[in-house]
């Protein structure tokens, strides 16, 4: 008899294990989004569904290399990164699967989001003139290709061309204007420049401060970062292009992997990104803006002013990019 009960317990004992394992709730992600941006997200995500997160953060290169070495035997199950243009060579490497999700078409503009629903932006961030307040009144300021303009001479600051953002920036322009008359805009910005172009956002807007240049093109979250520090900098935020197509907009966001072991559990963490209830806590972490309409910025963010944002699909970031770096190689955009 007491044989026979221990032969049960063995049993019980063994099934239970075998159940927490098949049941038990994981996701597996590689995120080139700072350890402080997503881990208090994937907090709140755990604590509401005791769905665990395991992450590993790294520069987008080095992950996408990862995932394609990695092939099938892959533990990620979703990838995070910033800019479309990532977002849209990690689809072209085949290491992003297509999810249907009502959800997640609901919830994310169609032109913020892979047409192919590969990925899905998460946060918007856009790039915009921010100008020194000495020096240069905001009716002086139009559009992105006004800054070409003689009277800017020795005055305009940008990053390297080598950037990502100013890749995707530019081959925005190619999706608007064409290769030929994007290329006069960047050859002017080129012959307009205060310094060599900059390797940060950040020391672009400091050199605008300091008074080496009058204008730059930045991500305005660097410069809430910036202000936060030092709130008495003279610098302000111009939104360009109002009258024509729009602010150049991107998106920081996220796909299910190709080889996911936890596709279900990656799709739902994906569709409770872009839900109201994270889609603040996703922004406002790295000072952006939702990607999720029904969603209002954080009120710091939302004091920079309202503006029209361009209605370009993002992914035309990564279908351009090629075509940008050569273009502003042509240019002299170092
Ligand atoms: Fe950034």
């Amino acid at each position: 008899m007491k044989r026979m009960f221990l032969a049960l317990a063995v049993v019980v004992v063994f099934s239970a294990l075998w159940l927490t394992a098949a049941f038990a709730q994981e996701v597996v992600v590689y995120s080139s989004r700072q350890e402080h941006l997503i881990k208090p997200i994937f907090d709140a995500y755990t604590e509401k569904t005791g769905v665990k997160i395991t992450y590993t953060t790294d520069k987008e290169g080095p992950l996408l290399e990862r995932l394609k070495a990695e092939g099938e035997n892959t533990p990620a199950d979703m990838l995070i990164t910033v800019d479309a243009g990532n977002l849209w060579h990690a689809a072209q490497e085949g290491v992003l699967t297509p999810v249907e999700s009502e959800t997640l078409t609901k919830n994310i503009p169609a032109y913020l989001r892979d047409p192919e629903n590969r990925w899905f932006g998460l946060s918007v961030r856009a790039r915009t003139i921010v100008y020194n307040t000495n020096a240069v009144k905001p009716e002086e300021l139009s559009t992105y290709e006004a800054l070409g303009a003689p009277e800017w001479k020795g005055r305009l600051l940008l990053r390297t061309s080598k950037k990502v953002y100013n890749q995707s920036l530019v081959a925005s322009f190619i999706a608007e204007y064409g290769e030929e008359k994007t290329e006069e805009i960047v050859k002017a910005w080129v012959a307009n420049l205060a310094a060599d172009p900059l390797s940060s956002d950040t020391k672009a807007l400091e050199a605008v401060a300091s008074g080496v240049g009058d204008v730059c093109v930045v991500n305005t979250y660097y410069l809430g970062r910036l202000l936060k520090k030092n709130p008495d900098l003279p610098l302000k935020i111009f939104w360009p292009n109002q009258e024509q197509n729009g602010v150049h907009v991107n998106v920081s966001g996220a796909g299910i992997t190709t080889h996911a072991k936890h596709k279900d559990e990656a799709l739902r963490l994906l569709e409770w990104l872009s839900s109201p209830e994270a889609q603040n806590l996703f922004a406002d972490s790295n000072m952006e803006y939702p990607a999720n309409p029904e969603v209002k910025p954080h009120e710091s963010i939302a004091a920079w002013g309202e503006f029209k944002a361009a209605p370009i699909n993002v992914a035309k970031y990564g279908e351009y990019q090629a075509a940008a770096v050569k273009l502003m190689d042509r240019a002299g955009y170092k």
